[in-house]
């Protein structure tokens, strides 16, 4: 390969998984890292869960050790990267510094939506973001007696889990009319809500937040939108996030909803690509509609896309989409889309909590949802690869078994 050096903007997962599949693919030349968070690179999961309850190391967050960083060559600077100079193929840094670069990744990521009322400044309010995020709530969650959570999506029913675990009243404030809304069908936001209220979380649906009251600096109360005072030593938020985008925007690259990019998830400019997070592209499992994903499996997909492209082997992205959240002791995981599906078929019991509901869009399979049946998301996996021939009718029969019929069933 002809380019002489890679820098990557962001050392989060996609970024990471850019650096580290160069090399997998032969890449030779200078890759260079930027971050603008101290430490490793490290997986953002674990914050809103298992790190929380003390369950997981931190060392065991990290994507590498030192050493991978020494060995594979990647130089990871903690810099923060504030312009980029696309005539003379240049970033600026924060610090000072400038790099040039033959090609330009931008890994930024998102940041979390701010809470846009009065007190959101005061101690003890938090989104989770970064392990720093997670350091500084860890030990204000396990002394918590009142905690209120800000939005019913993944992240504010994986704290209310942890929390209610950790023994704090729990009470949750969503505007829409049940959990995770956004991301799940009826059935799956059900299971979730007696879960979460069999572990004494209470939620309040079509709640809004008129503001958070302080004591000395220190939060001590919210104010729903229906005028009702809630106690609160704790409050966390999670009400969606923001892509970064502010560089490519200052640099004049085409930005739709982050950073937009093609099926090759290359920018406006050709001698650079974004992904993660951040990007927006045209995903074949939303009808091409330009589209911004936040998960893992996107970050690393897309990651090993661009690697792969650089090194020579150029393939659009289609990856299918798949996501997982563990609240308490459910593990949701979602393949496919399930945007626009018309019609659901479930298998397995509501009252067990283990099931997976089907979802399709004018007869065709588009997102299998699982909780605790992870046989099922695998193999809900491999058939929505591929053109799915799998109708409601079939996976409605009596006995209908998802696993065997992709065995059955594989080309
Ligand atoms: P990030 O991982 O956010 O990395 C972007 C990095 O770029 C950040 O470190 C940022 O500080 C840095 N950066 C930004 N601008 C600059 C700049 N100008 N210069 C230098 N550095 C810069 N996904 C799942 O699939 N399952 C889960 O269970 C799950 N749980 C999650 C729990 C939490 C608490 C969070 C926050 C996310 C979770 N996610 C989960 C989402 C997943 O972590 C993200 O989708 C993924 O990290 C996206 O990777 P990214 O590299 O695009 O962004």
């Amino acid at each position: 390969m002809s380019l002489a050096s890679v820098v990557i903007v962001g050392a989060g997962h996609a970024g990471f998984q850019v650096a580290s599949s160069l090399r997998q693919e032969g890449y030779a030349g200078r890759i260079v890292l930027i971050g603008d968070e101290p430490g490793l690179p490290y997986q953002r999961p674990p914050l809103s869960k298992a790190y929380l309850l003390g369950k997981i190391a931190e060392n065991n967050m990290l994507f590498r050790p030192a050493e991978y960083f020494e060995t594979q060559r990647i130089e990871l600077l903690h810099d923060q990267a504030t312009a980029i100079d696309r005539l003379n193929r240049r970033v600026l840094l924060a610090s000072g510094g400038e790099l040039t670069y033959d090609h330009l990744v931008l890994a930024t990521g998102a940041h979390n939506r701010p809470l846009p009322v009065p007190g959101a400044e005061l101690e003890g309010v938090f989104g989770i973001k970064t392990k720093a995020d997670a350091d500084a709530l860890s030990p204000l969650a396990k002394q918590a007696r009142d905690v209120v959570v800000i939005g019913a999506g993944f992240i504010g029913l994986e704290f209310a889990a942890v929390a209610a675990a950790l023994g704090a009243n729990v009470h949750v404030l969503e505007l829409g009319d049940r959990p995770m809304a956004r991301a799940v069908t009826r059935e799956m936001s059900e299971v979730f809500r007696k879960a979460h209220e069999g572990w004494g979380v209470h939620f309040d649906f079509r709640q809004g937040l008129a503001r958070i009251e302080g004591d000395n600096g220190r939060v001590c109360a919210v104010e729903t939108s229906d005028g009702r005072r809630l106690p609160a030593d704790l409050v966390v938020f999670g009400i969606g996030v923001i892509p970064n985008a502010q560089l490519a925007t200052e640099a004049g690259l085409a930005i739709e909803n982050g950073i937009k990019v093609d099926a090759h998830l290359l920018t406006s400019d050709p001698q650079i690509s974004a992904l993660g997070d951040a990007a927006c592209f045209p995903c074949l499992q939303n009808d091409e509609q330009p589209t911004r994903l936040e998960s893992v499996q996107n970050a690393v997909d897309q990651g090993r896309n661009i690697a792969a492209r650089l090194m020579g082997k150029p393939a659009p992205y289609t990856a299918l989409p798949w996501f997982w959240t563990d609240q308490g002791n459910l593990k949701l995981q979602i393949a496919g889309l399930s945007t626009g599906h018309d019609d659901t078929v479930v298998l397995g019991s509501l009252e067990t909590s283990e099931l997976s509901v089907l979802c399709f869009r004018s007869g065709q399979l588009v997102a299998v949802e699982s909780c605790n049946r992870m046989g099922d998301h695998m193999a809900a996996r491999k058939i929505l690869s591929r053109p799915p021939k799998l109708t409601p009718q079939m996976a409605a029969a009596k006995g209908f078994d998802l696993k065997a019929w992709e065995a059955a069933n594989r080309d």
